[in-house]
């Protein structure tokens, strides 16, 4: 009798014939005689139309009424998955993130989990009921519902699988697993049997959004193996998993693509000590995340120093360090939309070189200019225009040899 933790996306509970037709999977799996915790998303587009809901009524809503508002969706489907159980016969008890015990500090919107106490979902499965939990949310410890950031239901099934000490993790999307590339760009995308934690850890944090970035960290920190499989069918998924010896024989695992990017530049700033921390502590204390910088080599005593954020983020960035360039008697900074980077991730980059050359060499044959790089030990990243990154992203897919039917072979360069 394995205990197992099960979460469901949005778009496998996106209505009501799909709730349905969860129910009917734990149900099959519960007369098994496995015990199982599920957690659910909102339905697919709730989140999203709450938020434009909020921004109707106020341009920035407050952290809290935003949280209050946003776990409603993961409250709906919560209710309505136990209902669905109840009318199929099976014992479900529905709990909301603060009744699963989830303490949160107080960010909201992106709260950090500190502690669950698992007590009565033990309870609860000792008398033998299925527990639906709600995704993505928590309570602080004033008593306040926080949310996990987007993505964050990933987030609640990887934190209790790891406190309950489930036998199993297993979460449903609409995929059948973690592909080479987002299947949806690439259709000859190959589906991956394993991947490390570190390599999803930076596919996720680089734009494959099939799991949230944090609920990986999180499950490589308490060492929870997850399996990303399809509610859709009952194919074999991908592992996630601690890098095994093996695994660095595949040098590139796969391709991510995050669009919405921006790139500012401050040009002629003066080259000396204090600078750069001058403008990058000015747009950190406005909470604005930079992703990739770049400093151009000086020249009598001037350089330019290039940085990408969030679309979203630009007009704030941008507000803040015009003055900051203005202190600096820097030139007027400049900004550019329209941008994505493209990341190749693989833990195989340690021991094989010949990777970055390659990646150039795919972008010049599709007529992609490079418009910054930037490296860590197993990705490789660049920033190119929005517009042909999606070409981009196949051209590279392909020379890297990542099409389906080679995705469990070991792939060498040169
Ligand atoms: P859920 O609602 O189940 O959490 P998401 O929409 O968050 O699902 O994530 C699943 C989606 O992630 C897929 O539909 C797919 O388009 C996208 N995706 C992006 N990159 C990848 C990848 N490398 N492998 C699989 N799916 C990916
Ligand atoms: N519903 C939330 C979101 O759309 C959380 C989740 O689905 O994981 O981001
Ligand atoms: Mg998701």
């Amino acid at each position: 009798m394995a205990l197992v933790v099960q979460k469901y996306g949005g778009t496998s509970v996106g209505d009501v014939q799909c709730i349905d037709r969860v129910a009917g999977r734990i149900a099959r799996r519960h007369e098994q005689g496995d015990r199982l915790v599920v957690v659910v998303s909102a339905m697919s587009g709730v989140t999203d139309s709450l938020l434009r809901l909020a921004r109707q009524v106020h341009p920035d809503p407050m952290g809290r009424e935003l949280d209050l508002l946003l776990a409603t969706g993961e409250q709906t489907t919560t209710a309505l998955l136990a209902m669905a159980l109840h009318a199929k016969k099976i014992r479900a008890v529905p709990l909301t993130g603060a009744q699963a015990g989830i303490v949160t500090d107080g960010s909201h919107t992106r709260a950090r989990i500190l502690n669950i106490g698992p007590k009565r979902i033990h309870g609860f499965l000792d008398e033998g009921a299925v527990v639906v939990v709600a995704g993505f949310q928590g309570q602080d410890l004033q008593g306040s519902i926080t949310t996990l950031g987007r993505g964050g239901s990933d987030l609640t099934a990887i934190a209790l699988a790891a406190v309950l000490k489930a036998d199993l993790c297993e979460i449903y999307t609409d995929v059948n697993g973690v592909y080479t590339a987002d299947p949806r760009m690439v259709p000859n995308a190959a589906k991956l049997d394993e991947i490390s934690y570190d390599e999803m850890l930076e596919m996720a944090a680089s734009g494959s959004k099939v799991m949230q970035s944090r609920s990986v960290e999180f499950a490589k920190k308490f060492r929870v193996v997850f399996e990303v499989r399809s509610s859709f069918s009952d194919a074999q998924g991908t592992l996630v998993k601690a890098e095994t010896k093996s695994m660095e024989d595949v040098v590139v695992r796969g391709i991510s693509l995050e669009r919405n990017q921006a790139k500012l530049t401050i040009p002629a700033v003066p080259d000396h000590p204090g600078v750069a921390a001058k403008i990058f502590s000015s747009v950190a204390n406005h909470g604005v995340s930079v992703d990739m910088i770049v400093q151009n080599v000086s020249d009598r005593g001037l350089t330019d120093i290039t940085f990408t954020v969030n679309r979203d983020s630009l007009s704030r960035a941008l507000r803040i360090i015009e003055p900051a360039a203005q202190e600096l008697r820097a030139a007027r900074p400049r900004a550019q939309e329209g941008v994505a980077k493209l990341s190749v991730v693989g833990i195989g980059m340690r021991s094989h070189s010949g990777v970055a050359a390659l990646l150039f060499q795919a972008l010049a044959d599709a007529g992609v200019n490079v418009q910054m790089i930037s490296t860590s030990e197993i990705k490789i990243s660049v920033v190119i225009d929005e517009e042909s990154s999606e070409k981009a992203v196949r051209a590279v897919h392909e020379a890297f040899g990542l099409a389906g039917g080679t995705s469990s072979e070991v792939r060498k360069l040169g």
